[in-house]
């Protein structure tokens, strides 16, 4: 087995490295004061940046302005930019756009690609994905109330949708709808394109998530779909299909989060090591003579080394063997790995003491904004279950899933 990165991928790196520490990390101070809308001029510059320096959308084809980067490069560029929460929105692969670009690239028509995709592949318009319901266990995506109603050329949509993310200032959502109630449960809803102007698409609030509302595209939304009509020719791939798509999306999208978390848990673990070799305890005496710390520091490097090789292999058996033959090695990864981050935030905030529940160290927004990685894409305990479910059925017993 062969660990080493080929040399011109290492090169690549480098580019990107240094775009990040150069233009991403001095903007972080900012950032900490000031709300996304209020950068929004400050990011335009950047991506302005990043684009002249080649470095846009790593995940897109190139036909589509992107650099068509092979998912296991993309795996090694994502690291790099999750050091800073800024790093993806900069280089044009946040999600959920990266995701809805990927759907729109897959089945979207000529039609919806150049009305869509276009726009928000060039970072020119953003975009969100309004699955998730009030009412409804997220966890079960097959079980929604919104409906949408064939009405000569149109469907009609009725229903409430939260937490979609990035919701205010999008040009666009791609929301999930039951339209074909008497099909089997995995048959039921459909995606469809809904212009944010569009009259019934009613934007009820910014949720508070942790004590802040945020705003623009770090925020998430409560959404009502009130008679909300839009044309046939907005359905996104078949009808009854939704489910469909959203799996397609959901398995690399989690491996995408993964490869983010991996560079954030890398940014948490430096910064504890840091304070660890400066802050004195006693004159002469720095946390990191102190056993427990020791102790921290080594787990951390572990887990960080071990998720990272499950991320790889879970990314290469994609590659190889397609999406359906990794789904025991994707919903292995989603939740370790967001464990190890969980752990990793909590030992760099407690390292630093007080200082760590500052803004004065980005710890403190990393530690509020990831707690949520144990949650979205699939709780921890859905991809305990998936796993555990598979492995079962080896040993002779089969147990149904959510919902059953
Ligand atoms: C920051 C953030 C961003 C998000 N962005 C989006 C977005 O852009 N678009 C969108 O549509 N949605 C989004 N979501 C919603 C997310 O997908 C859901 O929160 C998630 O699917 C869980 O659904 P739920 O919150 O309804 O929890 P529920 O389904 O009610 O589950 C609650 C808890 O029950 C437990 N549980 C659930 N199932 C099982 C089981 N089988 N066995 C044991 N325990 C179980 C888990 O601990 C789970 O956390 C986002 C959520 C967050 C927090």
């Amino acid at each position: 087995m062969d660990f080493a990165i080929p040399e011109t991928t290492t090169a690549l790196l480098e580019r990107f490295r240094r775009v990040m520490r150069e233009q991403v990390l001095p903007l972080e101070r900012e950032f900490a004061i000031h709300s996304f809308k209020e950068m929004l001029p400050t990011l335009r510059e950047l991506r302005a940046h990043v684009k002249a320096e080649g470095l846009w959308a790593p995940q897109m084809p190139k036909d589509w302005g992107g650099m068509g980067l092979e998912f296991r490069e993309h795996a090694l560029v994502s690291e790099v930019l999750g050091f800073s929460p800024l790093g993806h929105y900069a280089f044009g692969c946040q999600a959920p756009d990266a995701g809805n670009m990927e759907i729109l690239l897959q089945y979207g028509t000529d039609e919806q690609k150049q009305r869509w995709l276009e726009p928000l592949a060039a970072g020119e318009i953003r975009s969100c994905f309004s699955m998730t319901e009030p009412e409804r266990a997220g966890s079960n995506p097959t079980w929604l109330e919104t409906t949408a109603v064939r009405h000569g050329q149109d469907y009609v949509i009725n229903g409430r949708k939260w937490f979609t993310t990035g919701a205010d200032g999008s040009t666009f959502a791609i929301v999930m709808a039951v339209t074909n109630p008497d099909a089997p449960p995995y048959a039921r809803a459909s995606q469809i394109i809904v212009p944010t102007d569009t009259p019934g698409f009613r934007h009820v609030r910014r949720i508070s998530v942790m004590g802040d509302e945020g705003s623009d595209y770090a925020s998430h939304s409560e959404i009502a779909y009130e008679n909300c009509r839009v044309p046939i020719a907005n359905l996104l791939g078949p009808e009854g299909g939704g489910f469909m798509i959203a799996q397609e999306r959901l398995g690399p999208g989690r491996i995408h989060h993964c490869m983010r978390w991996l560079g954030t848990c890398e940014r948490a673990f430096s910064l504890m090591c840091e304070r660890a070799a400066k802050r004195e305890i006693a004159p002469g005496k720095p946390l990191g003579t102190r056993q427990t710390i020791q102790e921290w520091i080594a787990d951390s490097r572990a887990e960080i080394n071990a998720a990272r090789l499950m991320v790889h292999h879970a990314a290469w058996k994609i590659d190889k063997e397609g999406l359906y033959a990794a789904r025991e090695e994707i919903s292995c990864v989603k939740f370790y790995v967001a464990g190890v981050l969980c752990r990793i935030l909590d030992r760099a905030v407690q390292t630093h003491g007080a200082l760590g529940l500052t803004d004065d160290t980005p710890l403190a927004a990393l530690f509020r904004h990831e707690r949520a990685a144990r949650i979205y894409d699939g709780p921890d305990e859905v991809h305990k279950s998936v796993v555990a479910r598979r492995i079962l059925k080896q040993y002779g017993l089969e147990v149904g899933g959510q919902g059953q």
